[in-house]
Parts: structure tokens; C-alpha cells; sequence
């Protein structure tokens, strides 16, 4: 939740949506609904995602700029109860403000006086009512484009998609173009994530698309631990390249080996036996019989889950065949 984003204008509708899609499905109906079904499914409970209170969002999207989410819950809480309203807080003393700030440590103190301005502009300027538009969220002191993007999906679900350093991740590894794109920009990022987004939906489709950053696409992936929405879309399931723009490096030869483990498994679960090659093709889309991914790298994985009991190779009239252990 800190990274800054470029901002983007909304698309109008699905199908101009699609036509500025640079790299995805052509049909983002599936893609868009495994996502926001995933999320809506299970997600981490934080309490800022159980209101609608644009107040309440601003100071939590304040706070996690420095703070380890799960710090933040009981720091919100307690500078809720002591000012649950802007008008509270306009009326507040700084110091006080301040003083709160720096004893929860919660980071850099002018965030704190920003806030404490922030709120007397809400009172003042706007007659108590908040802004709705990312926009004129970035007219309020100390507020930058992603927090005001943050404001505006998550009070008034009238946000542009958000781009942070998780969804950075997650873009880059799932869709091919912008994966052998050389430095995507901003403005390439910027332009897939909202041609992504369902139009309209900007409050669960970011909650959704940062908790997928978060808990199933972090620096080492957990794609099947995490039952990702999107591994069969994936060019980053496809091929084992997990890299992405703050994972320069394959994140760990096992952590993308522990995937293709999972892979082969799956598909032996559902296969009374499958010969080598055939598995080799749907593990990942570069299997090349005599290729770097080919028969070797193969039969090295299977010896891993021969060793780990779970599967049984046999030779058979000159043929190789897997299959799981009973
Ligand atoms: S399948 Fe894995 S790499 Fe691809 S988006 Fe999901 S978690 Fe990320």
C-alpha cells in the first residue's frame, strides 16, 4: 500500500476496455470474476475493509504508509475512538494529534499534522463533506495520488485501478506482453490495470487485486498454497519465470521448483498414468523433449517425489510412464 501509482482515466465501458487491453485474455469476463470470487471467498480481515467511511479510510491508508498492516489495526482503532469524525479531529489539538502519533510509532509526525489539516480543509472547504474524486482527494493536505485513489475505490467505489508495487507483481507475471516488455512504464502498468478492471467496481476489484499481490503473488509466489484465481491464465505458472520488477531474480530455484512439484502432482491426481512427454507438455508450455525444461529437468523432479513417496515411474516397452503412489 505505498508504492505511488500513476493515474489513469477510468475506461467507459467493457468494450473499450478490452480494445486498450495490451496484454490479457480477450475474454476478461472469467478473469475479472475468479479474481473478486476468490477475494470475496476469504481475505485478511482488516477492519478498514468494513466501512464505507472515507474518515476512517484516509487515517488507515495514513497510517499503513509507514506501518506494518497488522500494527496499524490497534492504532486506528484508538485514534478512532478518541476522534471518530473529521470534525473531531479538526477540532482537535495538533499537539495532541501529534503526540499520539509519535506514541503509537506510527512513523513520520508530519503525517499526523497533515492529517490534522486534512481534516480542518474537510471542514472548512467542504462544508464537511468529503471529496469523492481521487482528483479532489489530492486537493487535501498531505494526500498523494494513491491515497486519494485508496479514498476514492474504497468510500465511494468511484476510484481508477490501483497500481502499487504488489499489483506491479502480479500484472508482471501474469500477463506475457508486459512480462517481455523491457521496464514496463507506469503509463503501460497503469493502462492494463484499468483496462482489468471491471468498470464501476473499483472498490472490490482493488481490495481484491491487492490482497492478490499480498497473499498469493509476493516476492516467492504461493500459487497453489493460495489457490490463485489466476494460474490458468498465468505466464508466470506457464513458464516457472517468476521474476518481476522487485523480483529481479527468479525468487528461489525451489520456491518455482515446490511449483511444478505441485503441477505434476495435480495432474497425476487426476490420471491413473501419464507418459512422460504428454506430462512434460502440460507442466509448462516450453517443454522441450531434448530442451533446457525437457526429459531431464522432468525425471529430476520425478525422482524428487519418487524420494517423497508420492509418485511411481516405470519403464514400459520403452516408454516412461508417472504415476501417484497408492
Ligand atoms: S499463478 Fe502465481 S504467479 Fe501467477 S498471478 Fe497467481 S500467484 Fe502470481
Amino acid at each position: 500500500m505505498t508504492d505511488e501509482p500513476a493515474d489513469t482515466d477510468e475506461p467507459a465501458d467493457a468494450d473499450e476496455a478490452d480494445r486498450r487491453l495490451p496484454a490479457a485474455p480477450t475474454d476478461l469476463g472469467p478473469v475479472r470474476d475468479a479474481l473478486v470470487a476468490w477475494y470475496e471467498d476469504d481475505h485478511r480481515d482488516y477492519p478498514w475493509r468494513r466501512t464505507e467511511d472515507p474518515y476512517a479510510i484516509l487515517v488507515s491508508e495514513v497510517m499503513s504508509q509507514q506501518t506494518q498492516l497488522d500494527r496499524v489495526v490497534p492504532a486506528w482503532e484508538a485514534f478512532l475512538d478518541r476522534w471518530p469524525t473529521a470534525a473531531e479531529l479538526a477540532a482537535a489539538d495538533r499537539a495532541d494529534v501529534v503526540a499520539f502519533w509519535s506514541s503509537h510509532s506510527l512513523g513520520y509526525n508530519n503525517r499526523a499534522k497533515y492529517l490534522h489539516e486534512a481534516a480542518n480543509q474537510v471542514e472548512t472547504e467542504y462544508g464537511g463533506e468529503f471529496p469523492r474524486t481521487p482528483e479532489e482527494l489530492q486537493e487535501l493536505m498531505g494526500v498523494g495520488p494513491y491515497t486519494a485513489n485508496a479514498v476514492a475505490s474504497f468510500a465511494f467505489n468511484e476510484g481508477d485501478a490501483v497500481v502499487d508495487t504488489n499489483v506491479k507483481r502480479v500484472l508482471h507475471r501474469a500477463f506475457a506482453e508486459i512480462h517481455n516488455t523491457d521496464e514496463p512504464s507506469d503509463e503501460t502498468f497503469a493502462e492494463l490495470a484499468n483496462a482489468l478492471m471491471p468498470p464501476g467496481k473499483s472498490r472490490v476489484w482493488n481490495n481484491a487485486i491487492m490482497e492478490l499481490g499480498g497473499v498469493a503473488c509476493g516476492k516467492t509466489p504461493r500459487c497453489d498454497e493460495a489457490s490463485c484465481p489466476w494460474r490458468e491464465w498465468c505466464h508466470a505458472y506457464e513458464t516457472g519465470d517468476f521474476t518481476a520488477p522487485d523480483v529481479p531474480a527468479q525468487p528461489s530455484f525451489e520456491g518455482s521448483r515446490r511449483q511444478f512439484r505441485g503441477r505434476v502432482v495435480r495432474i497425476l491426481g487426476d490420471n491413473e498414468e501419464v507418459p512422460l512427454d504428454n506430462l512434460g507438455h502440460r507442466v509448462r508450455v516450453d517443454y522441450a523433449p531434448d530442451g533446457d525444461h525437457g526429459r531431464e529437468w522432468l525425471r529430476g523432479l520425478l525422482s524428487d517425489l519418487q524420494d517423497d513417496g508420492l509418485v511411481d515411474v516405470d519403464e514400459r516397452d520403452g516408454e516412461t510412464v508417472a504415476r501417484l503412489r497408492r
